[in-house]
């Protein structure tokens, strides 16, 4: 997958995509991350790129020429229209389903806005969706745009090693991961669950699954309804969220009993 991040802080962008598993991943080729600094197509030898808001207010907007210059670029660079995201308060908010849905692009593109936004024309004319990171307003798209590209690259191929892998993690199959413990054995007199060095691996892939249901059953009782469990399963969870005294599923059932 290629994806081209369209930003005021390309430098900012850079430092954080070429550390640790993703940095990894790019020198190895296993993604194509490239930042462009929207500044490169401003029209004037001011370098400026944004300006007032019509109909008064305050803050500025991003213009549109520029974005679709940059964009416009890309897309001869490619030699196909990357799907293009813009990132906004206003969008979806990201899943891990979208995410592997995502996953079906060759090519992506991802808008950065910055001070009030972006001038809606660009959107209307390019944006083939917004993406939110959550319910709350930051001061730029270069945070979410980050944590999109990563929460992308994480799932390409050869960017996990094997033993990184991500299909038994958190939300992948609608469920929340088991507890994980690593060396010592004991820790302040805390001692592991003793399955996990039985070395019976059906035994502890059993005890894993049943975790998985307990945890997302305490932490995350809106994923229960959705997720493929088995009728011992979702027993168990059910029973969970009765006996949890600050589950939101609580009140209805308590009412109904
Ligand atoms: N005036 C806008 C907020 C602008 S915040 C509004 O009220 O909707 C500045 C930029 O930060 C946005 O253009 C967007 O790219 C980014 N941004 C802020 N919060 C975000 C969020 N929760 N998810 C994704 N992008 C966000």
């Amino acid at each position: 997958m290629r994806i081209d991040v369209i930003t005021l802080f390309d430098e900012m962008c850079e430092t954080v995509l070429g550390e640790s598993i993703i940095g990894r991943a790019r020198r190895s080729g296993a993604v194509d991350i490239r930042c462009h600094q929207l500044r490169d197509y401003a029209l004037d030898k001011h370098r400026r790129v944004d300006d007032t808001t019509y109909g008064g207010g305050m803050g500025m907007l991003l213009m549109a020429e520029p974005i679709a210059l940059c964009y416009e670029d890309i897309i001869r660079e490619v030699g196909e229209r990357p799907h293009l995201i813009y990132m906004s308060p206003k969008g979806k908010v990201l899943t891990q389903q979208r995410l592997k849905e995502l996953c079906a692009y060759e090519n992506i593109t991802i808008l950065c806005g910055h001070y009030e936004g972006v001038d809606q024309r660009v959107l209307d004319a390019y944006a083939d969706e917004e993406i939110s990171i959550g319910d709350y307003v930051l001061t730029g798209g270069e945070l979410p745009a980050l944590v999109l590209v990563d929460a992308l690259a994480r799932l390409q191929k050869g960017v996990l090693s094997e033993d990184e892998c991500f299909e038994l993690e958190s939300h992948y199959n609608g469920l929340l991961e088991y507890p994980q413990y690593t060396k010592p054995k004991v820790w302040r007199g805390e001692n592991i669950p003793e399955v996990l060095f039985s070395g019976h691996h059906a035994n502890i892939e059993k005890w894993r699954r049943e975790q998985s249901v307990i945890e997302t059953a305490k932490k995350r009782p809106d994923m229960i309804p959705s997720a493929e469990l088995n009728e011992t399963e979702r027993a168990l969870a059910e029973r969970i969220i009765r006996e949890s005294t600050d589950s939101p599923l609580r009140e209805p059932a308590q009412k109904n009993s």
